[in-house]
């Protein structure tokens, strides 16, 4: 017997009118060197004009609409014009190599690209390069007479308000939920970067799955600042999940420097604020004496919240981090470590420990771990260690247009992470590291995350990253790459001393090597390939 309910298509334009009916008083805040603040009213009735430039400019009916931009309300007008008008939102990450950009943006055939002003200098070397893009739309984040890039006298080139002011507003409709609204390419460790399609369908229940408590809790009274950039992951999913919440939208613009995000958190009433590990970090040592009463919630993911720096959080702000795991490839949130209620007794010191876990599938992923090279599931004992593979309605099938042998997915239907994890009795996903971070030493696996983990808690130490270096005897073994905190000291040997009882004799770190700062990827994430790299050459006795 079949279900006898409406064939209801999830579409973005379902989310937009959604925030323009029912929230037009929220706000959308953009910080940077010209601020400004307007409300869903004003923001969907500029995003409908948009979509009559976006017609105007003749961009194809599924055709690639091109980012190159901070966070921002404009930013967030282009989210929903390009889907709702059955064209697809591809955001290109402004911190890519050129050759990677200039890859992506052809691969992905962007026929238009949006720019920040600020960011011009950065887009115009490339766009030589860029042979079917045909037009680019200057978005001014500038004040007023502020000194920049001059814009080309060149008819691709239009200004952005220019455009709206004289563009007629239309109306939104997508027939098919499975259309593609939005792309995102990965950095892409291996190969070329790789480039994930996500559907109307994909995106509206990723939304909902944020919006959970199992998933970042977002509600219509928040407040939400997403640090993390719009052109990594979706922005975490907050770009959609705030609009269908009715919650208020807080962007950094350009300014992501920690006095700048401090000042957005203390002044624009902020309850919850997401970023990577490296956001948080940098903001830590502002935090002593500040209060931010109304900040209630910091999901953090891209890599793994270091224990300390969620135990820091609490002890300054009263708020632990609210870690999330996922991928580009998984919308991306598709776990969340938040205490289950069976533990809510639990000391403090244990409660940290499981919000140092990855957590728990969202309402609608599942996970498992298998034998590496194979599809035979591992027992969840939070022991046995092995690939995490997940499978939902927002996670990719494959890549888009992929390079010759790439699969992502098993022949059974599950996405391959590249990630090792264990997983406990009732599911909670505790990754060990990335198949790529492992060291190893012998034949065995020693996590670098995990040692990672228990350097930063040193409280001499900044930053750590481990990276396996090569060793005559034991192929690799374990380099650990130190930042001191600011002003204090501590010896290779100190620190040695300080993990010798907290982890098997055979992980310690055959070295330890002070360096000024740990290199960041286009995300923010720590660079271990470019400090393998480094020390590629590595001597160990
Ligand atoms: P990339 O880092 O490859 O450019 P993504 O941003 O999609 O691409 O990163 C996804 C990867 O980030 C995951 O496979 C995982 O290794 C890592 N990651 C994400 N969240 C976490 C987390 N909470 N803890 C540990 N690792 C994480």
């Amino acid at each position: 017997m079949k279900g006898l309910m409406q064939d209801y298509q999830l579409s973005l334009d379902t989310i937009f009118r959604r925030a323009e009916q029912h929230y037009p008083d929220k706000t959308v805040y953009t910080g940077g060197p010209a601020p400004s603040r307007t409300t869903y009213a004003e923001w969907a009735a500029r995003t409908r004009r948009l979509g009559g430039v976006l017609d105007t400019l003749g961009i194809s009916a599924d055709g690639r609409v091109g980012t190159f931009a901070w966070n921002s309300g404009r930013h967030l007008e282009l989210y929903f014009a390009a889907p709702c008008t059955g064209r697809v939102l591809h955001t290109l990450n402004i911190r890519l190599f050129p050759d990677q950009v200039v890859f992506i943006a052809n691969h992905a055939e962007d026929e238009v690209v949006f720019v920040d002003r600020s960011l011009l200098g950065v887009f115009l070397p490339l766009l030589d390069r860029l042979p079917l893009v045909r037009h680019v739309v200057v978005m001014d984040d500038l004040p007023p007479g502020a000194p920049g890039v001059e814009v080309p006298e060149d008819g691709r080139f239009h200004d952005y308000e220019e455009l709206l002011a004289a563009a007629e507003p239309v109306e939104f409709h997508v027939d098919d939920e499975n259309q593609a609204a939005a792309m995102c390419y990965t950095s892409g460790t291996t190969g070329n970067p790789k480039g994930v399609v996500y559907s109307h369908r994909s995106t509206w229940l990723h939304s909902i799955g944020v919006l959970t408590n199992a998933g970042i809790g977002l509600a219509e009274t928040d407040t939400v600042l997403p640090v993390v950039p719009m052109f990594h992951a979706n922005a975490w999913g907050l770009a959609h999940a705030a609009p269908m919440a009715g919650a208020s939208l807080v962007f950094p613009g350009p300014d992501m420097s920690p006095q700048g995000i401090l000042k957005l958190l203390q002044e624009q009433g902020v309850t919850l604020a997401a970023g990577v590990p490296t956001i948080w970090q940098g903001l830590l040592p502002l935090l002593d004496g500040v209060e931010l009463p109304k900040l209630r919630r910091i999901p953090c993911g891209g890599s793994a919240v270091p224990k300390a720096l969620s135990e820091a959080f609490r002890e300054k702000l009263g708020k632990p981090i609210l870690q999330a795991w996922g991928m580009t490839e998984t919308s991306p949130v598709a776990t969340a470590a938040h205490v289950p209620a069976r533990y809510a007794d639990l000391p403090e010191e244990d409660k940290a420990n499981l919000r140092a876990r990855q957590g728990l599938p969202l309402p609608g992923v599942e996970v498992r771990i298998v034998e590496p090279g194979s599809i035979t599931p591992l027992p969840w004992d939070d022991e046995a260690t092995g690939e995490l593979q997940v499978r939902g309605p927002w996670i990719a099938a494959e890549y888009y247009r992929p390079d010759e042998g790439v699969q992502l997915n098993t022949d059974d239907g599950w996405m391959k992470t590249g990630d090792v994890a264990a997983i406990d009795a009732y599911g909670s996903v505790r990754l060990v590291d990335r198949t790529k971070d492992l060291v190893k030493s012998g034949g065995e696996w020693i996590s670098s995350v995990e040692l990672e983990n228990l350097l930063m808690a040193h409280p001499a130490i900044k930053e750590a990253a481990v990276v396996g270096v090569p060793h005559p005897r034991w192929d690799e073994r374990p380099l650990a790459c130190v930042v001191l905190a600011e002003g204090e000291t501590a010896t290779a040997e100190e620190i040695l001393a300080y993990l010798e009882p907290l982890v098997a004799k055979w992980w310690l770190p055959d070295a330890v090597e002070f360096i000024d700062e740990v290199p960041k990827t286009s995300v923010g994430k720590f660079s271990k390939k470019d400090l393998r790299t480094r020390f590629a050459e590595y001597h160990l006795e």
